[in-house]
Parts: C-alpha cells; structure tokens; sequence
C-alpha cells in the first residue's frame, strides 16, 4: 500500500486528550485532523480541522466522517464494533475493527491472551450470582469483581474480601457481565508502549513504572529500572501481542510484576497510552506520532529515549479550592506543561499532565505539582 502523505486527513474517533495530542503531532507533520464523538469544544475538537459532533451509532454520519479522510483511527477503544465497521466501508480503520471488538471486553481480551499462552491475572467469567458464588469457591478472595465492558480507571470495580460480598457485588455490576480477578500482591506496575506499522515492524518505548491512585495513574517514571530479564519478558509479551493482534498503530500493556518476579498482564490498551505521555518530551518519537506514522504506512520513528523522564496527572481535584498555580509548577526549566482544553474540573477527571526531565525527573515532577 502507498503511503498516505501529508495534506491528506486523518480521522479520529474519541475526541479526549489522546486524540489532541494525535491531532497536535499530525498537524506539525502536515496533516489535517477530523474528529468525531458526542460531544463538542472538546480537547481534540480544539486542535482538530473539523469537530464532528454525533452519536456513535449514527452510522450514516459515521460513513460521512470515513468518506471524507483517508484514514480513521481512534482514541477511545469502547466505539461500537458497528461504528468501527462502518467506517471500514469507506476508509481504512487503523487498528482495525477487531483489535477494538478484543480489547473492549476484558472477557474476550483476558481469554484471547490466556489463549494466545500469555501471563494473566487469574479470573473467571461470571454472568450470574451463582456463577459468582461458585468461583469464589475455588478462586479465594481478595479478589476484584469487574465489568467486562466500558471499565476504565478503576470504574466498574467491586473489591470482595469475603465470600458472603458475593451479593452485594453482584447487585453492583447491575447484571452486566463480569470478570472475577484475584488481586495481585505486586511489587509494582509495569507498561510497555509499542507501534506496529503496516509491513509489521515493531518498535518499543522500553518499560515504564507506574503508580496508581484510587484505580487512575498517577505517576510513571521512564526507564522502569527492573531488571534486564524482566524488561526482556515485558518487551517480548508486548511483541507476541501486537503480532497476534495484529496491530496497526500503537499499543500498551499494562503489567503487574508479582513479589515472586513474575509479570501478569493487567489489561491491553490499543492506542496511545497515558503512561507513554512522557515521549511527547522525552523521546526522539512521541507515541503519537508513532501512530500517526504507523496509519499512514510511514517508516516507524526512533523511540530512543532522550532523557530519563517522568510524568504526573493534573486531576481535576487540584481545582477544588483555587486555580492551579502553573506558573509555580514551571519554575523548574526542566518541566513541561501539558493541558487538555477541558473547561469542567471535575474530581478524578485528567485536565492535564506534568512531564520532568533528567535524572531527577521522579522527584522533580512530585515537586512540580505539589507547587500547583
Ligand atoms: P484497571 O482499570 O483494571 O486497570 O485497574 C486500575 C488499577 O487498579 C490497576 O492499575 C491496579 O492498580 C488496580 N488493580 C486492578 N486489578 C487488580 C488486581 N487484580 N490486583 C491488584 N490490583 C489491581
């Protein structure tokens, strides 16, 4: 397939902070951004050519917006399968619709990748309370009861520290289908960021260390620092997973390291990821380019990572008693701002992300933002 070449459009589905900094990434290139979701003024539509504001299953204007770009790629992977199908018919869709129809389920995700002979957390399926109630028999709790779609961030999570919480776990997922997952006694959480392009090359931003708040990232710190065993098992899971996937684009998984030195897979995210905000500064490449490079059948770029770096999430919780002070937050040279445009600061909600440079990039972002 020929390349597709600056000046084209390329079309994004989601219109959140992932697809801004797509959009930002594709216009420095030459490319024009159309993006399309429910809503309006959003972080992508701000940066975009062209805000289309529609439902996801409006499939006729969901054939309008492919029709009139060259590729359609995405930034929020829950899209119906049908509106990644119907783009199809007019556009290429990069990652294609079934890497999206896997990975929006745990269900499906947790059984393609225990199929596929890869490390998962432990799980079941449960559709009902008395499969609940049976799993937990032979999976002994903690564990975490999850949604098997539309979860992200922590949501859609029920912890159970006892077999009698069956109930009342159950009543909270609201007869959706679960997933039941033992809870991992982790050392730490792991992402590897990697691009597939379209003869099937592959390139890898390296392990990357992640710590979470009430379910969010909060913090990732690039390298990871484990050692070179673990970053050579990691790095090869991310490969094994972007081959049977066959990805187009870019994708992360996300890992648990165990006590015992072992790496289970958490979840699989398919487009740029917030623990690889980091490359936007630190990296000859940033995520989003490498996707906007992989869609349009470009030559992958470096990933080479140009200073050690870390990253910290703005929470829309640092608005509750006054405006952030950012100048404060960028006394330090070596500290980027980043904001997504979004008007409403709403507690849990990414309004924005710090990114430090340098070997003290760890310490130096945690103080970046205790300034704000
Ligand atoms: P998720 O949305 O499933 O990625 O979960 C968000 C965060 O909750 C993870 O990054 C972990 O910090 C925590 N978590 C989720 N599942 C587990 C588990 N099975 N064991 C321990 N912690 C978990």
């Amino acid at each position: 397939m020929k390349p597709i070449l600056p000046g084209a459009a390329i079309g994004v589905l989601g219109s959140g902070q992932l697809g801004r900094m797509f959009a930002i990434a594709a216009r420095r290139m030459g490319y024009r951004v159309h993006t399309y979701s429910p809503d309006n003024d959003t972080p992508t539509g701000q940066v975009a050519d062209v805000e289309i504001t529609a439902s996801y299953d409006d499939l006729d204007q969901v054939r309008d917006f492919a029709r009139n770009v060259s590729a359609v790629t995405f930034e929020f992977e829950n899209v119906p399968a049908a509106t990644a199908a119907a783009a199809a018919e007019h556009s290429y869709v990069r990652p294609a619709g079934d890497v999206l129809h896997v990975t929006q389920n745990r269900l499906r995700e947790k059984t393609f990748l225990a199929s596929s002979g890869l490390p998962v957390t432990r799980f079941s399926a449960v559709s009902t309370l008395a499969d609940l109630e049976a799993a937990l028999t032979h999976q002994k709790p903690p564990c975490i009861l999850k949604t098997a779609g539309f979860g992200y961030d922590g949501k859609g999570q029920v912890r159970i520290h006892h077999a009698w919480q069956a109930a009342e776990a159950w009543a909270a997922m609201g007869g959706a289908t679960a997933v039941l997952e033992s809870v991992v006694d982790f050392e730490m959480e792991l992402s590897v960021v990697a691009a597939r392009g379209v003869d099937g090359d592959f390139v890898h931003y390296g392990v990357v260390r992640n710590e979470h708040q009430n379910g969010i990232l909060d913090v990732t710190i690039a390298p990871a620092g484990v050692e070179a065993r673990i970053e050579r098992e990691a790095i090869e899971i991310t490969r094994t997973v972007l081959e049977k996937l066959k990805v187009v684009g870019v994708l992360c998984v996300e890992f648990f390291l165990t006590r015992g030195g072992h790496l289970l897979i958490n979840e699989l995210a398919p487009r740029p990821h917030n623990s690889g905000h980091f490359t936007f500064d630190a990296c000859v490449t940033s995520q989003f380019e490498q996707q906007l490079r992989a869609v349009c059948g470009f030559p992958l770029g470096s990933t080479e990572l140009l200073s050690p770096a870390a990253m910290a999430n703005l929470l829309g919780d640092l608005w509750s008693t006054r405006v952030p002070n950012w100048p404060a937050a960028c006394a330090s040279p070596v500290v980027k701002l980043h904001l997504y445009g979004k008007l409403e600061p709403r507690p849990g909600r990414k309004m924005g992300h710090l990114t430090a440079l340098g070997e003290r990039a760890e310490a130096t972002v945690r103080e970046a933002r205790a300034r704000l």
